[in-house]
């Protein structure tokens, strides 16, 4: 397959990459094969998932898929011990999973506040903490949780959704503290707005707007930019690097007010 110019950084990593039938997940794991890791894409979507396992096999990567649930203990479990049969290790999880919510507190149904914190934060708390009993045993690994810009800001209709992603963050921070020593290393990335299949379906054109006149870079990102990042946070050269959030938002973060410059 082509490969990047840090074609050999992740050569042989173990790497289960959740959420990867779509999306970021996916350019996630086209960039850790790109970067020859072994990829095993974890998702819900099994057919989705097995299709991107075979799309990277085809490149002449190594990779292999299962279906899981981050929400559901056992299944993740399996995941877990998937990665052991395929690669013999777990060397990198990405906990890429996720779902939105976008709803107005006074509005927000229980159901769907369980739903979200359940996938978002429940499911990376699964997946790490199952992930991190193997990384112990073997004295070495690399978390990278995806977060969210939206865990840092306050965004009208992001109850559920940022409260969950603000809960990623400060899992990421609680377990590098905890792992540093043995080995393992935990990070996340906050992607800003991403333009994917999701984001198209779900941004109305007045969201659109209002995002991008909070975006000094003026434009959304693109999910290859994600994976950038999140294969640097696997890698060695992110070494000295623990329990960080790196934004990955054009600006966003940065920006306070917005104005145009011509006016
Ligand atoms: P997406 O909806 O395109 O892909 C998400 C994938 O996760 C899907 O393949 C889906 O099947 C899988 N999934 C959902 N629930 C699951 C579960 N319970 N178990 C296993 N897999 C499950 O989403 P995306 O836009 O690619 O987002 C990926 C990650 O990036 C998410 O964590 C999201 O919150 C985060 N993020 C996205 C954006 C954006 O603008 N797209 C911005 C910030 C953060």
């Amino acid at each position: 397959m082509s490969t990047s110019p840090h074609a050999s950084r992740l050569s042989q990593k173990a790497t289960i990459i959740t959420g990867a039938a779509r999306g970021i997940g996916r350019d996630i794991a086209r960039r850790f094969a790109e970067e020859g890791a072994y990829v095993l894409i974890a998702d819900l979507d099994e057919a989705g998932a097995a299709d991107a396992a075979r799309q990277l096999r085809e490149l002449g990567a190594k990779a292999e898929s299962v279906r899981v649930d981050v929400g559901d203990k056992a299944s993740v479990e399996a995941m877990i011990e998937a990665s052991c049969r395929h690669f013999g290790r777990v060397d990198v999880l990405v906990n890429n999973a996720g779902i939105g919510s976008n709803k107005l507190t006074v509005d927000l149904g229980l159901d769907e506040w369980d739903r979200n914190l359940r996938v978002n934060l429940t499911g990376t708390f699964l997946c790490a903490q199952a992930a991190a009993r193997v990384m112990v045993r073997q004295k070495s690994g690399r978390i990278v949780n995806i977060a969210s810009i939206s865990g840092q800001r306050g965004g009208v209709g992001r109850a559920a959704y940022g409260a969950a992603k603000a809960g990623v963050i400060q899992l990421t921070r609680v377990m590098a503290v905890e792992l540093a020593h043995q080995g393992v290393a935990v990070n996340a990335v906050a992607p800003g707005p991403v333009d994917t299949e999701q984001s198209r379906g779900t941004h109305t054109p007045d969201t659109r707007r209002a995002y991008l006149d909070r975006i000094p870079i003026k434009r959304y990102g693109e999910a290859r930019e994600i994976a950038a990042a999140v294969a640097f946070l696997a890698s060695d050269d992110a070494s000295f690097i623990v329990g960080h959030t790196l934004n990955v938002d054009g600006g966003f973060d940065a920006a306070g007010l917005i104005f145009d410059p011509k006016a």
